[in-house]
């Protein structure tokens, strides 16, 4: 007898979990349509406040024989489910999510940036700062088989009296040193009044991290097809630096590609430092391809190499790197850039050069 009326009270707790599953399921679909709603309004889905109300309300109604305690938290536990239920249902929505995409490459000019290709070398000077310079150094980069340049026309500086680069001029001198020696040019555009002077010179836009979320320039940029850098702002989290880009996708660009160039920390040591964890996140969540500046992320010579490794360990598409013929007279960055022996030697202790023209399971593992 007793045996039948715990069979009866189980199928009854059966039952009952039907019903408490169904209703759970139920509010977890009235909560993702509030969170769609919220998310086309730009507010966040999480709202302390609301919580609150509803657990006084719930809590008022308490009648045994869970305590308060309990009860608060078994209602937080099926908050926090609804949310995370919402913000899975939102991710694939992002046009820079990971969701189900393949690796996207991105072209400049010919050098196919991301996916299987081998990871690329973005290699030039801080600033362009003379016709001679440009060219030297284009010559130097060229000579090694290189295919990205770098430098500086518009130097967003953080004092006013220091250097601001050359601007136009320097952007020609650089166009003309490029188609020389078989380079794509890759230059820091500030200013979105700038962009058709920079699509007539350039061949890959650089938004530095200062500008990272300078939403009207990156709104401007996402109009155009032009590959663009984006680097990350100098505390900017993962998902800031993304949403930045998803600002230029959002716009039409498809063509974005991230550079970490380490985060403000309250370390001396370096100047930056460098988020491998952000490199790696940065590969998982969204399917853009990823280059490590290594120059800027430590600010000191002696790591470029170290850091060149860590950042291709963990994923990265390819690497950015200052060298400038003279870096004791460089008008910028004077403590990080290589001269070009030492440039020389950074190839070979990265083994990069055996890195050329081979696919990317080939060159990972040394
Ligand atoms: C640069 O690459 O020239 C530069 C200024 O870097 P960042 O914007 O990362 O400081
Ligand atoms: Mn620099």
């Amino acid at each position: 007898m007793p045996k039948t009326k715990i069979k009866e009270l189980r199928n009854e707790i059966d039952q009952l979990n039907q019903e408490i599953f169904k209703l759970l399921s139920k509010r977890a679909h009235i909560a993702k349509e509030i969170g769609a709603i919220q998310t086309g309004l730009g507010m966040s889905s999480y709202d302390p406040m609301r919580e609150k109300e509803m657990l006084e309300d719930i809590l008022a109604s308490n009648q045994g024989p869970f305590g308060d305690a309990t009860v608060k938290s078994l209602f937080k536990s099926i908050f926090q489910a609804s949310m995370e239920a919402g913000k899975k249902a939102d991710k694939p929505k992002f046009l820079t999510s990971r969701a189900s995409r393949e690796d996207s490459v991105v072209h400049v000019g010919d050098v196919p940036i991301g996916g299987d290709h081998a990871p690329v070398l973005i290699a030039g000077p801080c600033a362009i700062e003379s016709k001679e310079q440009v060219e030297i150094t284009a010559a130097e980069v060229a000579k090694h088989g290189i295919k990205l340049f770098r430098g500086g026309a518009f130097k967003p500086r953080s004092n006013p009296y220091s250097f601001q680069g050359i601007g136009l001029e320097a952007l020609q001198w650089a166009r003309a040193a490029c188609d020389k020696h078989g380079l794509q040019f890759v230059a820091e555009i500030m200013d979105a009044r700038d962009i058709d002077m920079f699509i007539e010179y350039v061949d890959m836009l650089q938004v530095g991290a200062r500008n990272s979320q300078n939403f009207t320039l990156l709104k401007a940029i996402g109009k155009t097809q032009k590959p663009v850098l984006l680097k990350r702002g100098l505390s900017s989290t993962i998902e800031e630096w993304v949403m930045s880009a998803e600002y230029l996708m959002s716009e039409g660009n498809n063509n974005v590609v991230l550079c970490e160039r380490g985060i403000r920390t309250y370390e001396q040591y370096t100047r930056n430092t460098l988020d491998v964890s952000a490199v790696a996140l940065a590969k998982q969540e969204t399917h853009l391809p990823v280059i490590v500046d290594v120059t800027h992320s430590g600010g000191r010579r002696d790591l470029l190499v170290p850091l060149t490794k860590a950042g291709l360990a963990v994923g990265a598409d390819g690497i950015m790197v200052e060298v400038h013929p003279n870096p004791a007279v460089a008008l910028s960055d004077q403590k990080q850039q290589l001269d070009f022996d030492g440039f020389d030697k950074y190839l070979q202790d990265t083994a990069y050069k055996t890195k050329l023209s081979k696919k990317r399971n080939e060159v990972y593992g040394f």
